[in-house]
């Protein structure tokens, strides 16, 4: 691997490029901030262009993107840059649909380069201390309750509620990264109901049923409208007792006792992981989190709420 940091090029200056790429990246001797892509918005201390295909063209030379681009549109510039023969780094969700994962991952195959599906809470400080510990017990059933205020931390995002924004599935895929990372084995979907506010296209609420390793309960009761304290919650029943990851992964119990897992850096994990990944030639592709929203969109019952505004 040369010594030289990898020049790295972002896509999409929105609120999470803001609040935790363009830290991490400059935290992170392993990448230089090298150049920006976005419709409107600008950065300051690089060349700013606005679109992917003008960073390449007229911009300076990068190794690698990330995109930080609502899922909508993000296969498109995905597809560009891997065509460019660029590493690409993908915010959550991977894309708008399954299938168009599956391209780029065919596609970052046949160039040669590193395709990174990030799922930023699997980096949570809990999560790694959870598998070990459940490693080897056997689960017996599995709760998860994930609830926050949409207007709070995603204000105006309109392309949330757009079809493919995937709605209350935007938070909540980071809790079915979280299991899915913990839990090794099948999580299968049997049930699901999303309620559609009446003039919107995708879910404020849902409710989840699942079967883990063919046997264990797990259920997720998700919803976007709750106001006052938030819940990003996690519990896991095993033969040796009861798990508990919570603030969405930052904390961890395990038997009523509260273990320490350090500092929650789940940013700086990706980009350091990135790092790797780029070093050692390989990508790293999930797409488990994804498939149970997107199942839960094909076998989900529906039913229509109140209509929901900013
Ligand atoms: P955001 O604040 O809306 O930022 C996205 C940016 O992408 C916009 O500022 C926009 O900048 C650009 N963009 C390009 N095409 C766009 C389009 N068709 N519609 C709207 N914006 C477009 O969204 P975000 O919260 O940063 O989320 C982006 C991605 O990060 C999502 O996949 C989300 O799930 C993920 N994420 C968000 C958070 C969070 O807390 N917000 C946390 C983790 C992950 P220009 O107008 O300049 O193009």
């Amino acid at each position: 691997m040369s010594a030289a940091p990898v020049r790295l090029g972002i896509v999409g200056i929105g609120k999470i490029a803001r609040d935790q790429h363009l830290p991490s990246i400059a935290a992170d001797p392993a990448f230089v901030l090298t150049a920006a892509a976005s419709r409107a918005n600008r950065i300051d201390g690089v060349p700013n262009f606005t679109s992917l295909e003008a960073m390449i063209a007229d911009g300076p030379a990068l190794d690698a993107v990330a995109i930080c681009t609502p899922p909508q549109g993000r296969h498109a510039i995905a597809r560009k840059a891997l065509e460019a023969g660029l590493h690409v780094l993908l915010e959550k969700p991977p894309g708008a649909t399954v299938g168009e994962v599956a391209d780029l991952a065919a596609l970052a195959e046949a160039k040669g380069v590193t395709l990174f599906t990030t799922w930023h809470s699997r980096e949570a400080a809990g999560v790694a201390a959870a598998k070990a510990w459940l490693a080897g017990r056997r689960v017996t059933a599995a709760r998860i309750v994930w609830k926050e205020d949409v207007r709070h931390w995603h204000p105006g995002q309109e392309w949330i509620f757009s079809a493919g924004g995937l709605g209350i599935f935007d938070p909540t895929i980071n809790a079915l990264s979280i299991v899915t990372k913990i839990l090794p084995e099948a999580l299968i979907l049997d049930a699901a109901e999303l309620a559609f506010p009446a003039n919107r296209d995708a879910p404020i609420a849902a409710t989840m049923a699942m079967t883990y390793a063919g046997q264990a309960p797990v259920t997720a009761d998700l919803d976007f409208l709750q106001t006052g304290p938030q819940t990003w919650d996690i519990e896991v029943e095993t033969d040796g007792g009861t798990l508990v990851l919570s603030l969405g992964g930052a904390q961890l119990t395990i038997a009523g006792e509260a273990i320490d897992v350090g500092e929650n850096r789940e940013y700086p994990g990706l980009y350091r992981r990135f790092a790797e990944l780029i070093a050692a030639g390989e990508s790293d592709i999930d797409t488990r989190p994804f498939q149970l929203a997107a199942d839960a969109f094909l076998i989900g019952k529906r039913k229509t709420v109140d209509a929901f505004e900013f």
